[in-house]
């Protein structure tokens, strides 16, 4: 690793900033059992075509923001130079080696 976990996390709070704002993206190192993972978190705005009713879940179309959103920032994160990120490996049959990252996005009410 050539960066500090914090330096990194700082790394990415200012590339995702610039895209969402600072107030709609948080990111956190984890701690304990979750040392070294870098916990992204981004709060948007429903989509135009949003039908979430009182439900406690998202419509299709929150969902479907959620998901375009995690991909866009995950691009951005990969595209800052030098960026690392500690490994885990899956306990799925193939043993998938992943990065510690972890890109949450959640939809402002
Ligand atoms: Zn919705």
């Amino acid at each position: 690793m050539e960066m500090t976990n914090g330096q990194r996390n700082r790394l990415i709070k200012k590339e995702l900033t610039k895209k969402y704002g600072s107030d709609n993206v948080s990111v956190v190192g984890g701690m304990g059992a979750a040392y070294g993972w870098a916990e992204v978190h981004i709060y948007t705005e429903k989509p135009e075509t949003c039908y979430c009713k009182e439900t406690e879940s998202y419509c299709l179309e929150c969902c479907k923001e959620i998901n375009k959103k995690r991909e866009e920032a995950s691009k951005l994160i990969y595209a800052i130079p030098n960026i690392e990120f500690y490994t885990y490996n899956s306990d799925d049959a193939y043993n998938t080696e992943s990065d510690c990252l972890s890109i949450q996005v959640s939809i402002n009410n």
